[in-house]
């Protein structure tokens, strides 16, 4: 299995994966430029891709999924709500034969060839929002971005896995004392908002103690985080648990513009 965030951040969220003739991409939140560039810097030719995965309807995960569709002919797994939201968007005629529903209450299957989807609910302020485990039958990725706070069915869900995209998204002192409106700042601080670097170093031990090798750090905020605090935020929770860094699990940083780094388990 490949696993490359080739987008990742407030602006923009794009996630690839490959495993035998399957090549996915998880949200498509860049224009269909920029993730066309970075799919080719990695090696990959965007006409071999053979689907699209949607976690939810904010505009950093889906601002390319129309133009990625029609360009390459993919069809575009989404849950019903994620759905509703997307038909009455802007995101221009997508051909009824590329449109993918799926029941997201309790969870469920979607096979996409030589990889396999699990996709479950979670907290965050959009309708019908899930994550995903990407499975070939030997490594599991599992994706935990877009999450308010951390579910007893995502914990269950996302252990087991080889690899993990966490959301390290904001530090809390940054967000509290920063420029943002009020509201926005309890959206963010909410249950359904999203996950900080405390807590993201919290769930960074729990999801190692279960079998994660491998962490990309990802969804970083542009204004209410910096790289070497969320790096450090997790370094500091995982060693403090015991974790030995070069042994145990390796923490990767993902990057807002270009490709992070390349994982071939
Ligand atoms: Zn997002
Ligand atoms: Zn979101």
């Amino acid at each position: 299995m490949i696993v490359c965030p080739i987008l990742s951040g407030s602006s923009g969220n794009a996630t690839y994966v490959e495993s035998g003739s399957s090549r996915v991409l998880v949200d498509a939140g860049g224009t269909g430029i920029a993730i066309e560039t970075n799919l080719r810097q990695i090696g990959v030719d965007p006409r071999s891709l053979t689907s699209l995965l949607v976690t939810h309807a904010h505009d950093d995960h889906i601002r390319g999924l129309g133009v990625l569709s029609r360009r390459y002919g993919l069809p575009i797994y989404a849950s019903e709500g994620v759905w509703k939201q997307i038909e009455t968007g802007k995101l221009g005629r997508i051909s009824t034969r590329f449109i993918k529903r799926f029941r997201s209450f309790n969870g469920g299957v979607v096979d996409l060839g030589d990889l396999r989807a699990t996709y479950f609910s979670t907290p965050h302020d959009s309708y019908d929002s899930v994550g995903y485990v990407l499975d070939d039958g030997s490594a599991k990725f599992g994706i935990a971005t877009d999450i308010g706070h951390v579910t007893p069915n995502m914990r269950e869900r996302l252990s087991g896995c080889d690899v993990v995209l966490l959301e390290a998204n904001y530090d809390y002192e940054m967000l509290v004392n920063g420029s943002y409106p009020y509201p926005l700042k309890q959206r963010i601080l909410g249950p359904e908002g999203h996950l900080d670097n405390r807590d993201a170093g919290k769930f960074a031990v729990e999801l190692v103690r279960n079998g994660v090798r491998h962490l990309f750090l990802g969804h970083l905020s542009e204004n209410n985080n910096s790289q070497e605090l969320a790096y450090r935020a997790v370094r500091d929770a995982l060693l403090e648990a015991g974790v030995d860094l070069d042994k145990d699990c390796d923490v990767y940083m993902t990057r807002r513009y270009e490709p992070s780094r390349k994982l071939v388990l």
